[in-house]
């Protein structure tokens, strides 16, 4: 006699605020937004649009540089099947395009953003938003002593 098999358990906004939580906490402070900035997050149903099949849109920010706000949108679906590395290089990649907003922000103020310089510009960051994720995911690698239960040393 067999059990009939469990269909795998179902993760709740509630698991996935446990797993991104902490990370957007101690990324938020490394990355110097926790003083000013106010960050927050949430989960959505999808985030692909048109362009985005090719590949995995895990996350896409909102920010309000003028006022010092951000929201991260998690796609739920994609989040559950991130691997724990994927997610923390996302959370990183998400708060390097709140630091560019504010420049951006400049930016698109001056050229009114009629000329869809905007989209270009942030477009444009991407690979950098990327390189600089990976940089400092090789960095905490190096150093084992960096965990989530350690503030990082207030910094200069
Ligand atoms: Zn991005």
């Amino acid at each position: 006699m067999s059990r009939p098999k469990r269909a795998p358990k179902e993760s709740t906004d509630r698991d996935r605020d446990a797993k991104v939580k902490p990370l957007i906490e101690y990324w938020a402070e490394a990355l110097g937004f926790s003083r000013d900035w106010i960050i927050s997050y949430r989960f959505v149903e999808s985030l692909v649009e048109g362009d985005d099949d090719d590949h995995t849109v895990f996350a896409r920010t909102q920010t309000l540089a003028n006022y010092h706000k951000a929201v991260i949108g998690f796609d739920r679906v994609n989040i559950d099947n991130a691997i724990a590395e994927e997610l923390e290089h996302t959370i990183i990649h998400e708060l390097i395009h709140i630091a560019f907003d504010n420049t951006y922000s400049v930016i698109t103020k001056y050229l009114n953003d009629y000329s869809g310089v905007g989209h270009e510009l942030r477009d444009s960051l991407e690979g950098p938003a990327d390189r600089l994720a990976s940089a400092i995911l090789a960095l905490k690698r190096i150093d084992p002593f960096v965990t989530y239960n350690d503030k990082p040393e207030e910094l200069v």
